[in-house]
């Protein structure tokens, strides 16, 4: 498997090689192999037919000059035209067999995209950007569909074509079939220097526009951010830089046609003027027939039709060969599928085999120092523990690493005896789900958006699931009750809803183990609470780790862990935490208004 680093940064998604693409491709072929073995012989078929009319005007001439009387010409003229009639049929058949393999190629790789593009470890969208996962699935499937439908058919029935000519040629006269075919080296050679460079020119093309579309979707996201400071000048010059280096990698494609198109359309002129010359010393001398002659340039001068064809696809072939480089790349992106291993089966909840163990786990983020400096924490199964501590502390990397969004540089954080990092994505989602502060609101109805974590469950435990988290009167309110669509188009919701409903996806989904990092920190302090409380009474005996800045959630847990600076400080019960007089218990007293015992305060613990 090789892999070709792409322009665009080192933590761009990879690009598939030569070799991985040429056997997708063929895999792809043999899915539908029925299909394409009934393309191959329609068009040759076609091809054959085509050939039919040249050899026979050649006949008419040798007829003529023969002096034979019109009654002969009548019918090879007849048969003429019965065989462009019958290529024309083929050629359509053909053209209608091979779209519909095109189109169905087309899905299998809009759905095997989508399949990788959900395997990838979170981590690595977000190192390479959904920017270039977007361009990707967008305008990259977009290109191989195209060569899908138009430029590789065209491309295969222009190569048969191609071929039955030359082919015809040489049957007519070895002698003239050499000359056309020395003719056609000018072509050869013009091809060969186009397509060493296309592909890399087109793979550059292909980076400069993910680059673009993921700076332009970074400034759109952040542009809130990026009016309050100011920003708009470096975005400016960010969109700048990264339009220039698009229009470079154009200007370098463009000249690699501009050079190719010209020097094909003079290429085309020498094999037809090559036969007519070798042709009219081979006639005088009595070696080939006057009609052979006029056969073989009228093949000559009808394979400029396919070589056509040939020149413009080809080009286009070129540049969805580079986007099905990009598509298929997604495969080697940092083990999407991890190699099947047992997993040990979690007992139910509550048996020894479900116990989170964090063991001197050190982390970094890549080009920066550690942030967790020796982290040892162990909770057992049904446990709820909450963790507290200043801004920058390590909360979130901690609950990243317990969720296996990110592995330790050192250390282990295993579930059950197993490294987080080694279980499959999908027994991970059912193992431990991380609800963030950040939340999406697909496209979809009300129902859609909450039964993704469980797609076969009824609208009663739907119904549950919302009243957990407070939102079911809402969605009872809405004019289509559950059947509300969501969204830009349909019904705009605000972040505490769309809280709401990634909470209600929780209780439907059910994990072992579910890490809430400041997940209603949008509520209102009540409905924070309210929702809390009802979470935890339905989330009983699942362990629920909570990353807390309100101290309300902190004493409602049964351990309480401060983190200072990546590290655990102090780890109890919120009373033996209060007792000790330590950080917590300084926290606790500025928490409910109380001056700090000996006048000094933990101000800022608590950050957000
Ligand atoms: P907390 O959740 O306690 O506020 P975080 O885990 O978010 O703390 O951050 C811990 C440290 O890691 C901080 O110094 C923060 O700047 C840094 N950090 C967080 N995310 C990233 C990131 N994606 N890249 C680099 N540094 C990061």
């Amino acid at each position: 498997m090789t892999s070709r680093p792409e322009p665009a940064g080192p933590a761009a998604l990879p690009v598939a090689g030569p070799a991985r693409l040429r056997r997708a491709a063929w895999h792809l072929i043999r899915l539908d192999g029925r299909a394409f073995a009934l393309v191959l012989l329609l068009n040759a078929l076609a091809a054959a037919a085509g050939l039919v009319a040249p050899w026979l005007l050649g006949a008419i001439v040798d007829e003529v000059e023969a002096g034979s009387g019109t009654a002969a010409v009548d019918r090879l003229a007849w048969t003429i035209l019965g065989f462009a009639l019958a290529q024309f049929l083929l050629a359509r058949y053909a053209a209608h067999v091979g779209h519909r393999f095109g189109e169905r190629t087309l899905a299998r790789i809009r759905e095997q995209y989508v399949d990788r593009a959900l395997a990838l470890p979170a981590s690595a969208v977000e190192r390479a950007g959904t920017g270039d996962l977007a361009a990707r699935g967008a305008g990259d499937i977009a290109a191989v569909g195209t060569t899908l439908r138009d430029a590789g058919p065209d491309l295969l029935i222009a190569a048969i074509q191609a071929v039955f000519i030359i082919g015809a040629v040489f049957v007519l006269s070895p002698v003239l079939g050499l000359c056309g075919v020395a003719g056609l080296t000018g072509i050869w050679f013009a091809l060969r220097w186009y397509l060493r460079r296309a592909h890399g020119a087109y793979l550059a093309e292909g980076a400069a526009n993910s680059e673009l579309a993921e700076v332009i979707a970074a400034t759109a996201a952040g542009a809130r951010t990026v009016e309050a400071f100011g920003l708009e000048q470096r975005r400016n010059d960010a969109c700048a830089d990264a339009i220039e280096r698009g229009y470079r990698s154009r200007m370098r494609t463009l000249y690699l046609r501009s050079v190719l198109f010209p020097v094909m359309d003079v290429s085309y002129a020498l094999p037809v003027v090559g036969v007519l010359l070798a042709g009219g010393v081979l006639y005088d001398r009595g070696v080939v027939s006057l009609g052979a002659v006029i056969a073989a340039a009228l093949y000559l001068r009808q394979l400029s039709q396919p070589l056509d064809v040939i020149l413009m696809r080809i080009e286009q072939l070129q540049s969805s060969m580079a986007s099905f480089a990009r598509v298929e790349g997604l495969a080697e992106a940092d083990g999407p599928v991890p190699a099947p291993r047992p997993e040990p089966v979690p007992g139910p909840h509550g048996d020894a085999d479900g116990r989170i163990e964090v063991a001197g786990v050190r982390f970094a983020y890549a080009g920066s120092p550690d942030v967790l400096n020796g982290v040892d924490l162990s909770v057992r199964p049904g446990e709820r523990l909450a963790v507290v501590g200043p801004s920058g502390a390590g909360k979130t990397t901690l609950g990243r690493l317990l969720a296996g969004l990110d592995t330790p540089r050192a250390g282990a954080v295993t579930v059950g005896g197993v490294p987080v990092s080694d279980l499959s994505p999908g027994r991970l989602r059912r193992q431990i789900v991380l609800v963030t502060q950040e939340h999406h609101v697909f496209l979809g109805s009300v129902r859609d958006n909450v039964r993704i974590a469980a797609p076969d469950a009824p609208d009663s435990e739907l119904r549950v699931a919302l009243a957990a988290v407070g939102a079911e009167e809402w969605a009872d309110g809405l004019p289509d009750g559950l059947d509300t669509e969501l969204g830009d188009a349909g019904h705009r919701i605000d972040g505490t809803r769309a809280q709401q409903l990634a909470l209600a996806r929780v209780v439907l989904a059910d994990p072992h183990t579910v890490i809430l990092d400041e997940a209603t920190a949008l509520l209102d302090p009540a409905t924070a609470r309210h929702t809390e409380r009802a979470l935890a009474a339905l989330l009983a005996g699942r362990t629920v780790i909570a990353i807390a800045h309100r101290l309300h959630t902190a004493r409602d847990a049964d351990r309480v862990a401060v983190m200072e600076g990546g590290r655990i400080t102090e780890c109890g019960t919120h009373e033996a935490l209060v007792a000790s007089g330590g950080a917590y218990a300084a926290l606790w007293r500025s928490w409910q208004g109380l001056p700090p015992p000996g006048g000094a305060g933990r101000a800022g613990l608590i950050g957000r």
